[in-house]
């Protein structure tokens, strides 16, 4: 079964998330447990906690289903030792946050070697990050995400995610989520038939499926190997539709989150019911 949704809004609360998923027909949703923009934000209050348990139990959404994303300021792979520390404090924060609401996942972008170090060293250095942070933690799973490469940003190689989880030491609580905007263009050719079948194939033989743990469904503005992160509306991109039906019938991606991250959420509720009739009876 095919569980999609999107990254809704936590404005007012997290409590108000599954409220808004509810509201666009989403089987799954992702959030900000805080915001995004600012590295330090007001603890989660007994209210807010009790409120987010209720509303998702409400609306049908267990843990497995929602994929919490971090902030975008945290870069684990920083070898500046100041930025590095809030890094870690501000990621600690978010999987603790996770924790207390009853949350299984954390989605990240690895991180930036700023051209300050290898992207070798920049690797060992975000797997230390995911150790610590799963050392003081429980239950919690980080799931990085693949990147489009843009700037300095590492995790566009499934080699890169591959030696991440080599790296970390308890693999039963690291996963990874694909994005299909980055995935292009980073430099896989899923548009094709031919190009999903082998990008697939190399990323089961390279990472394995079994630390999937989601997807982020985009079209993307930005073409094949550009290397640029701007998504798209479905349909309104350059990937078009053949990837999008191919997702919604491969069993590879049953039963994880499925999550739109595209530009207008105007259109979601409209993008959610187009991707479940492409599903072949
Ligand atoms: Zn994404
Ligand atoms: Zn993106």
């Amino acid at each position: 079964m095919k569980y999609v949704g999107a990254h809704v809004s936590a404005s007012g609360g997290v409590e108000n998330a599954p409220v808004n998923a509810h509201t666009i027909g989403a089987k799954a949703f992702a959030l900000f447990t805080k915001n995004q923009r600012q590295w330090v934000s007001g603890p989660l209050t007994e209210n807010n906690i009790s409120l987010f348990k209720a509303n998702c139990q409400k609306y049908g959404y267990l843990p497995e289903y929602i994929l919490p994303h971090d902030s975008y300021l945290i870069n684990l792979g920083n070898p500046e030792k100041e930025m590095l520390t809030k890094s870690r404090k501000a990621f600690l924060d978010e999987m603790n946050r996770c924790e207390i609401l009853g949350l299984k996942m954390l989605n990240f972008h690895p991180g930036a070697h700023l051209n300050l170090h290898s992207p070798d060293d920049c690797l060992k250095l975000i797997a230390e990050s995911i150790n610590l942070a799963l050392s003081k933690t429980k239950g919690v799973t980080a799931v990085i995400e693949n990147t489009a490469g843009q700037g300095s940003a590492v995790g566009n190689r499934f080699e890169h995610l591959g030696a991440i989880i080599g790296m970390v030491e308890d693999k039963t609580r690291v996963g990874v989520c694909l994005d299909t905007c980055h995935t292009l263009t980073s430099g896989y050719d899923i548009k094709t038939e031919e190009g999903y079948r082998s990008t697939f194939n190399d990323f089961d033989t390279i990472v394995g499926f079994s630390y999937l743990k989601g997807l982020h469904l985009n079209d993307s503005k930005k073409d094949l190997g550009t290397r640029v992160d701007r998504h798209e509306s479905l349909k309104k991109g350059v990937i078009g539709e053949g990837l999008f039906r191919r997702i919604m019938n491969d069993p590879r991606f049953d039963n994880m989150p499925l999550i739109l991250e595209t530009p207008d959420e105007s259109l979601w509720e409209e993008e959610i019911k187009w991707l479940y009739q492409l599903v072949n009876p």
